[in-house]
């Protein structure tokens, strides 16, 4: 009889059903996959009850360097404890932003060296003439471009021009990569900040009123006529209105290949939020009234919204309290990564009726999907064995005290949740035991892209 390493009991959550049954699993890998009655002989047997066996989570949209001082240990470390088995890193780090082949190998290095899960690389291009990058860094195994149509930065997070995203976007096209687009009007928002500070409206709530939807709208529909004429695959982070997703649903009805995705806080906070909690509540785009954070829920339902992240973006107390009294001083974005899947487990599960069968698309294989991560996403023979285990009759309370990044602030500070991290897993080995992180740094690997060459040699 076939010896596992190491045997998995719960409620798997597979593709189409949940069923009481076991996963096998064998050199990280999931090699069997049986219901409750069958005799799997293994090393070690973890028994999870009635707790829900996920396929490992992904998020997708983690700034672990934006910040220098959080990093890629602080952050695996807050991702494990989260229940997310691999994360996908944005390219927008200080010093140095991943526009080039050799600042990506060094990031592979430090990832190798430092993290507890596993991590796949965005990159990006530099403002003028960047994109003669583009093919080599999708052959190092860069998941993802990322751009913006917004001057978050001149250096680390740039505009970029159009004429330079029609270029980028052609070669991108080549790799068969997808181009993903932080998507607001530069124009429109620079010039409503500029009289809104000028006639001193700096409360709160300006932050949402000099970033009306229609800066997001704009943007998007540019975007994807662009993918329409150059056949690019598209996808279009952070979403913040319903009115962005109906234009997405009309390009797919042309044929333009467009994804989306929401971030956690646009489901579970609106407008009110940010009047109430100031900085702590700002982020890029910003949060919308309540009757679009029920028409993005609507969305979600039906399917329109492919995946839900994080934004992770892990900024400490001194960049937001800044904006005490001007609200367009301090820092955009929120930690994420940590309580990402306890906070819409507990929403969309346990209160919204949502099944775990839909949860596990938006939140592993539509991940896994989008970005071409062929290993990881599903419970499946011959799949990693990344597994986010749940119990939905625990509890979890958010401490911001005790998140593991370096940003200690989340609005979401003293919620109480329905629902627990029990075990999260990476390649068959636990690394987060409901109680403490179980591996070194270093146990986490890169995960390449698909059009890297380190992939290829790997499969022949
Ligand atoms: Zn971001």
């Amino acid at each position: 009889m076939n010896r596992f390493d190491n045997v998995i009991k719960g409620m798997l959550v597979l593709e189409t059903e949940v069923i009481r049954g076991q996963v096998g699993v064998k050199d990280g890998k999931i090699a069997c996959i049986a219901d409750e009655t069958a005799v799997l002989e293994a090393e070690r047997v973890m028994d999870c009850g009635s707790s829900y066996v996920f396929p490992g989570m992904i998020d997708t949209h983690v700034h672990c360097f934006s910040n220098p001082d959080e990093g890629f240990e602080p952050t695996s470390r807050s991702a494990a404890v989260g229940g997310i088995t691999t994360f996908l890193d944005m390219p927008y780090d200080l010093p140095k932003p991943i526009t080039d082949v050799a600042v990506f190998e060094e990031k592979v290095v430090r990832l190798e060296q430092q993290s507890v899960v596993d991590i796949a690389l965005w990159a990006t291009i530099s403002k003028y003439n960047g994109t003669g990058q583009i093919v080599p860094l999708a052959e190092a195994g860069a998941v993802a471009f990322k751009m913006s149509t917004f001057e978050t930065d001149p250096y680390r997070f740039p505009r970029i021009p159009d004429q330079e995203i029609m270029q980028a976007m052609r070669l991108i096209e080549q790799t068969g990569l997808r181009a993903a687009f932080h998507s607001e009007n530069n124009e429109m928002i620079v010039e409503l900040i500029r009289e809104y500070q000028e006639s001193g409206k700096v409360y709160p709530r300006a932050h949402m009123e000099t970033r009306p939807p229609v800066t997001e709208t704009s943007e998007v529909l540019k975007l994807m006529e662009f993918a329409y004429w150059t056949g690019v695959k598209l996808h279009i982070v952070h979403v913040s209105h319903p009115e962005t997703v109906e234009l997405i649903k009309l390009f797919r009805q042309r044929g333009v290949q467009v994804t989306c995705e929401t971030c956690y806080p646009y489901l579970l906070l609106d407008v009110n939020d940010l009047e109430r909690m100031g900085p702590r509540a700002k982020m890029n785009p910003p949060l919308r009234e309540p009757e679009d954070v029920a028409g993005l829920w609507r969305h979600v339902n039906e399917g329109q919204i492919d995946l839900i992240c994080s934004d992770h973006a892990p900024w400490g107390i001194e960049k937001k309290e800044i904006g005490d009294d001007n609200i367009f001083l301090s820092a955009s974005g929120l930690p994420g990564v940590e309580i990402l899947v306890p906070l819409l487990f507990d929403r969309a599960v346990m209160q919204g009726g949502m099944s775990p069968v839909q949860f596990a698309k938006l939140m592993s294989q539509h991940p896994a999907e989008v970005f071409g991560i062929a290993d990881k996403g599903r419970i499946a023979v011959g799949c990693d064995a990344d597994l986010t285990v749940i119990d939905p009759q625990g509890a979890t309370l958010v401490d911001e005290t005790k998140l593991r990044s370096h940003s200690k602030l989340t609005p979401f500070h003293g919620k109480q949740l329905q629902g627990r991290i029990q075990y999260t897993v990476v390649r068959g080995t636990v690394v987060y035991d409901g109680e403490d992180i179980t591996v070194e740094p270093g146990f986490g690997r890169f995960v390449p892209g698909m059009a890297s060459k380190r992939r290829k040699v790997e499969s022949r």
